[in-house]
């Protein structure tokens, strides 16, 4: 293959002459000059599958909700699955985005694809058409696939042991040897209840942790204390939080703003065309030119990921910070039962520290301590 095909082939994507998914896809239609543009009830549909995500249902039981509420797939289909629904969730175009040459032209005569595993550059073209998805959604919706495929480590059918049915699941480490916990039943009839034990504890015993189980019912009422324990101190806890808005967060390195490290990236593509004239002209590729040419806008092109990225978090973290302060602002006295969608919405992870004693971190960065029991 020559390089002189391969850089063609980038320009015209880099230029957005081509798009990239012909398929039609939930949200979408394209207009004669095939642009996209939103189908309100689609996209309505979109937005309700990522809401769901993040509020800890499975793709799975999205699937399934959204079969039984007679709602259409893409294709025009009445069947959902949890792939339909993860590929949505992954799809960076609901976010306004596209990544170009996914796949990219391998010898014009045969039209052989290949699929684009870092041998061509890809080019992220950012806001190229309307969006259904904020970019802060979209951000947490990725961050949520990890944090629940971090969670797989700790089945023993290889499965994933992911199941957002409880809220605790996934959410509870233990402070003795920094397992996660796992629920189980205790009797039987009447007398059945639920506790969660560290998994390390379970499978290996006291002499691999010797860290006790917890009641869940213990642990809902705690819960309902610290949350309380916030709403009565609110008018310090609002303080805190518009002071020091992003705690715990690494403050950004970069000492280039997007715009000006786009602009390096334009001249430097620009200058990459130039270099692929002058080899067709001169009927040889100058290797050197391109590979340094190359390199340079693979750099720039990491720096902006990295503060993409940066920024991204710093949105996300903000977010957050003003869903609680609107929740502290409107809450009116404590809450008196276990709130599953508080607990899910609010808390990022509890410290499991003994059989009677918890930490809960809250998304913003708040720790509460409780006692169990
Ligand atoms: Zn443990």
């Amino acid at each position: 293959m020559s390089q002189i095909t391969k850089m063609g082939i980038s320009y015209r994507f880099q230029e957005g002459k081509v798009l990239v998914n012909h398929n039609k896809f939930l949200g979408y239609t394209k207009d004669d000059q095939g642009q996209l543009v939103i189908v309100p009830e689609e996209a309505e549909v979109v937005r309700r599958i990522y809401r769901e995500f993040l509020n800890g249902k499975s793709p799975y039981k999205i699937a399934a909700d959204l079969q039984r509420d007679g709602i259409i797939t893409g294709s025009g289909g009445s069947r959902w699955y949890d792939s339909t629904v993860i590929g949505i969730l992954k799809n960076e175009k609901y976010q306004g985005d596209a990544l170009l040459q996914k796949t990219y032209t391998v010898d014009f005569l045969s039209k052989k694809r290949v699929n684009n595993n870092g041998h061509a550059a890809q080019y992220y073209v950012e806001e190229s058409h309307p969006a259904i998805i904020s970019k802060e959604e979209f951000a947490a919706a990725q961050a949520e696939f990890q944090r629940r495929s971090n969670m797989r480590g700790y089945s023993r059918t290889g499965k994933s042991a992911y199941t957002s049915e409880y809220a605790f699941s996934g959410k509870l480490y233990c402070q003795k040897c920094g397992s996660k916990f796992r629920r189980s039943a205790w009797g039987t009839g009447k007398n059945k209840k639920y506790v969660w034990i560290c998994i390390n504890h379970q499978i290996n015993g006291n002499s691999a942790c010797d860290q006790k189980s917890v009641k869940e019912k213990d642990l809902e009422k705690a819960f309902v204390r610290a949350m309380n324990w916030v709403i009565n101190r609110k008018e310090i806890y609002l303080e805190e939080l518009s002071r020091d808005i992003y705690h715990g967060l690494e403050p950004i390195a970069e000492e280039y703003t997007m715009e000006e490290l786009y602009a390096r990236l334009e001249n430097l593509q620009e200058k990459m065309k130039g270099l692929v004239k002058r080899s067709i002209k001169a009927g040889n590729v100058d290797e050197n030119g391109h590979s340094v040419l190359g390199a340079e806008i693979e750099k720039v092109q990491n720096r902006m990921k990295k503060l993409k990225e940066q920024i991204t978090e710093r949105s996300m973290r903000q977010k957050r910070v003003e869903e609680f302060r609107e929740f502290l602002v409107l809450q009116e006295g404590g809450i008196d039962r276990f709130d599953d969608v508080l607990f899910r919405r609010f808390v990022d992870s509890v410290e499991v520290q003994s059989m009677v004693e918890v930490a809960f971190l809250f998304k913003v960065g708040v720790e509460v301590r409780e006692v169990l029991g």
